[in-house]
């Protein structure tokens, strides 16, 4: 998955407040940024990584790039708790038996 983030607009280094794992974000950002092109390779119509020589976008850029993406895409989806304590929350069927028994007991006297 790719990030929102490009050249112009590089990773902050300090993550965004709903990534998961701050730590995690941390050492991706650093590496997302080691695996760019230097700074006179930026306008080059064929840039290479200014880390591992590779044509740029290189794979391990492309690797870092995928996890911050899915970092800040895993904190978007929805908590699937509201639909869990919907069904706890149905009686259970022995209670409703037992109130009948109670209730026929009650009757009979
Ligand atoms: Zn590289």
């Amino acid at each position: 998955m790719r990030s929102p983030y490009t050249l112009d607009n590089p990773p902050p280094d300090e993550p965004p407040s709903e990534v998961l794992v701050p730590s995690l974000w941390r050492v991706q950002a650093r590496w997302w940024k080691r695996h760019t092109p230097a700074l006179d390779q930026q306008g080059a119509k064929h840039p290479v990584c200014g880390h591992c020589g590779q044509s740029w976008p290189c794979h391990s850029w492309a690797c870092w790039d995928g996890q911050l993406g899915q970092a800040v895409h895993q904190s978007q989806t929805p908590e699937p708790d509201a639909g869990e304590a919907r069904v706890s929350a149905a009686p259970p069927s022995r209670a409703i038996a037992f109130g009948g028994a109670l209730a026929a007991g009650l009757a009979q006297t």
